[in-house]
C-alpha cells in the first residue's frame, strides 16, 4: 500500500534502537525524511546511516536526552516543520509501589508524560497552520492493564492518555490527528531489562524466562520492531485521518477483553 506521505518530514524521538528505530524505519521506508534522536550519538549515527543507505530519505541525526529542556530545543530546531511526530522515550524502571519517591516520581512523568507533551505543544501549532499533521506517542499496554512492578510507567503514560483524549479532539478540525501506540511485550532492548530481574529471581536463564512470558501471550511470541513500525507508519500515513485519539493495543492478545 503507498501510504501517501512520500516527502513529507518526521521527527521520531529515542530511535536508535527498539519500537522507536522500527517507527523510523516504516516512515523512511514510505518515503518520508527524518530527523532522529536518542542519548547515545554512536548507535544514533549507525541507525542514521543504515536508514539512509537502504531507503535513499533524507536522516538527521541530534544526540541528546529528549527529556532535557535544552536538548529537546535542539532537536526541535532540527525537525522545523515537521508534518509527522513521534514521541517515544525510555520506560521506567520496575519497582515497588511502596519505594518510589516524589523524584522517581517526577523523572517518569518527564520521561513518558511531560516529555511528549511539551513536544506536541511545540509541534501542533505548525501542523494546524498548515492543515495536516500526524502524532503517535508509544506509550505501553499499561495504560489498559497496570503493571504491577511498572508503577512509575501506569501513572505517568495514564496523565498522558488523558492529555491526548482531550488534544486529539481540539486538533482534529485542522487535519492533524494524535494517537498512541500501546505496545504489549516486544522483542527489544528493553524486554531483556523486563526479564533479567525474572531469570534472577527465579534461577533460570534470560532464554527460559522469555519463553514463560511468551507462553502467558495468545501469540506466544515476543512481537516485532518491525510491525510496531508498520502500524506507526499506517497512522502517521494519508489513509489514517479518521483515526482520531484512539490507543492501539499491540500484545498479541495478552490482554484479555472483548472490547
Ligand atoms: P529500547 O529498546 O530500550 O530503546 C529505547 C530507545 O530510546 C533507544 O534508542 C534509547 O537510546 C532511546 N532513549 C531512551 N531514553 C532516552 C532519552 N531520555 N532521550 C532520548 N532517547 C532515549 O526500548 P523499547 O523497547 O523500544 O521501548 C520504547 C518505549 O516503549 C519505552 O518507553 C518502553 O517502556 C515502552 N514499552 C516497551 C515495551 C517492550 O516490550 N519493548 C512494552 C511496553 C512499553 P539511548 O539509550 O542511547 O538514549
Amino acid at each position: 500500500m503507498d501510504l501517501g506521505i512520500r516527502g513529507r518530514r518526521a521527527l521520531v524521538t529515542a530511535a536508535s534502537k527498539g519500537l522507536g528505530r522500527g517507527c523510523a524505519a516504516a516512515l523512511a521506508e514510505a518515503g518520508v525524511d527524518l530527523v532522529i534522536n536518542a542519548r547515545g550519538a554512536e548507535a544514533l549515527a549507525a541507525t542514521a546511516a543504515d536508514l539512509r543507505a537502504r531507503y535513499s530519505v533524507a536522516v538527521t541525526a541530534v544526540a541528546g536526552d529528549i527529556t532535557d529542556a535544552g536538548a529537546r530545543s535542539e532537536v526541535l530546531a532540527a525537525a522545523g516543520p515537521a508534518d509527522i511526530l513521534v514521541t517515544n522515550a525510555g520506560g521506567p524502571p520496575p519497582g515497588l509501589w511502596s519505594d518510589w519517591t516524589r523524584d522517581d516520581f517526577i523523572r517518569a512523568l518527564d520521561g513518558n508524560m511531560l516529555t511528549p507533551i511539551a513536544l506536541m505543544q511545540a509541534m501542533l501549532p505548525g501542523m494546524i497552520a498548515r492543515g495536516w499533521g500526524r502524532v503517535v506517542n508509544i506509550t505501553s499496554q499499561s495504560v489498559k492493564a497496570p503493571i504491577p512492578q511498572l508503577g512509575l510507567s501506569n501513572a505517568a503514560r495514564a496523565g498522558l492518555t488523558g492529555f491526548v483524549g482531550g488534544t486529539a479532539r481540539q486538533v482534529a478540525p485542522h487535519g492533524v490527528t494524535i494517537n498512541n501506540l500501546l505496545p504489549g511485550i516486544h522483542a527489544t532492548d528493553r524486554a531483556v531489562s523486563l526479564d533479567g530481574p525474572v531469570a534472577k529471581a527465579q534461577g533460570i536463564t534470560l532464554e527460559q524466562a522469555a519463553a514463560q512470558r511468551a507462553a502467558g501471550i495468545p501469540a506466544r511470541r515476543y512481537g516485532t520492531v518491525e510491525e510496531f513500525g508498520a502500524m506507526c507508519a499506517f497512522l502517521c500515513s494519508r489513509h489514517a485521518g479518521y483515526i482520531v485519539g484512539q490507543n492501539i493495543l499491540l500484545d498479541g492478545g495478552a490482554m484479555n477483553s472483548t472490547l
